[in-house]
């Protein structure tokens, strides 16, 4: 399943947040999931010229889920907003162990009421959907769109040689 979400615009800026160079595969430089980037030098090294899938990432955060507090860096969880998973829904990346299940409500609430993100024209609502979310040990569950929680397989991470 996919979820459908109109043109989403960033709301934000990312700071000192690096944390999705960490958490995300980076398929152009061979940069495995959950291994620093070597260009992380506290911000991008390479910022102008970054590979184009570092360039269009996205957080939810970024686009205005949560309050300044949720910030990936600080929350310890990446937020992925209307990405077709394996699981269909959002994905949310735990950082820190521990930082999905001070978030678990929350996490709960997206997957039963949809991400409320902002636009150039207001505050608009997406569908229900689910919300994967992967432990910081590679476990996996899921919340559907009823409230209801669900273990999952676990996490198979994208490595590179
Ligand atoms: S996780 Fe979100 S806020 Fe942090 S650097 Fe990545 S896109 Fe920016
Ligand atoms: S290339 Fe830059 S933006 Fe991309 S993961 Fe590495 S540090 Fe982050």
């Amino acid at each position: 399943m996919t979820t459908q979400l109109p043109v989403l615009y960033p709301t934000r800026s990312c700071g000192e947040c690096t944390a999705c160079c960490t958490v995300l595969a980076v398929l152009e430089i061979r940069k495995s999931e959950r291994v620093a980037c070597p260009h992380d030098e506290g911000s991008c090294a390479i910022y102008s010229c970054r590979p184009p899938s570092c360039h269009g990432y996205v957080c939810a955060w970024l686009l205005g889920w949560g309050d300044d507090a949720d910030r990936p860096d600080k929350l310890g969880l990446i937020v992925d907003t209307g990405i077709a998973t394996d699981g269909g829904g959002f994905l949310a990346r735990e950082t820190r162990p521990g930082a999905a299940e001070a978030s678990r409500s929350r996490l709960r609430r997206l997957a039963r009421r949809g991400l409320q993100f902002q636009t150039p024209v207001g505050k608009r609502r997406g569908p229900p959907t689910t919300v994967a979310v992967d432990l910081f040990n590679g476990e996996r569950y899921l919340f559907t769109s009823d409230g209801r929680c669900h273990s999952q397989p676990p996490r198979v991470d994208i490595t590179f040689d």
